[in-house]
């Protein structure tokens, strides 16, 4: 009986290991970002390799955001599938950041200490929900309060329902 039971459970395993491997297969093959206002359109052709928070001062200023979080992958994995006349890039300290020059959104970076590969700005993914960061680089430069992060007051949506509440 144990036997009888134990196959089932198996089973069971196995179709949600297969379950996982083909949204992960789908998940990485239709993997698909735009810029804010849809000009310029991405895909990736290869897997997630890296996904980094990075708090290093230069990101923080690249960004504009407190820090920066980037898919990290092979250059030639990412396709630029539309808006090519709207991809404007700037360089500076080895770095050339690609940006939509009509609506400002940052897409990828190139960096020349990393040969051949590209960082991909996180929020530019269609599905950013999906993809998770694995590792914080550059901490000794990461802001004292971003660690508090959950024990700040937290509204569901913007200020003025923080205005009503109180
Ligand atoms: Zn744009
Ligand atoms: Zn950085």
């Amino acid at each position: 009986m144990l036997g009888f039971r134990k196959a089932p459970a198996q089973s069971a395993w196995l179709s949600l290991a297969l379950c996982i491997k083909k949204q992960m297969e789908n998940y990485v093959n239709h993997l698909n970002g735009s810029c804010l206002c849809g000009k310029v359109k991405f895909k990736l052709n290869s897997e997630i390799r890296n996904v980094v928070n990075c708090h290093c001062n230069f990101c923080r200023s690249h960004s504009g955001a407190a820090f920066s979080t980037y898919v990290a992958l092979p250059h030639s994995a990412l396709e630029i599938t539309s808006g090519h006349d709207s991809l404007h890039s700037f360089q500076i300290r080895g770095v050339k950041k690609h940006f939509c020059r009509e609506c400002g959104t940052p897409i990828f970076n190139l960096n020349d200490k990393y040969p051949g590969a590209c960082m991909v700005y996180f929020g530019t993914f269609e599905r950013s929900r999906d993809i998770f960061p694995q590792v914080n680089v550059w901490c000794e430069s990461r802001l004292g309060w971003i660690d508090s992060l959950p024990s700040l007051t937290s509204v569901g949506r913007g200020v003025e329902e923080k205005a009503r509440l109180g």
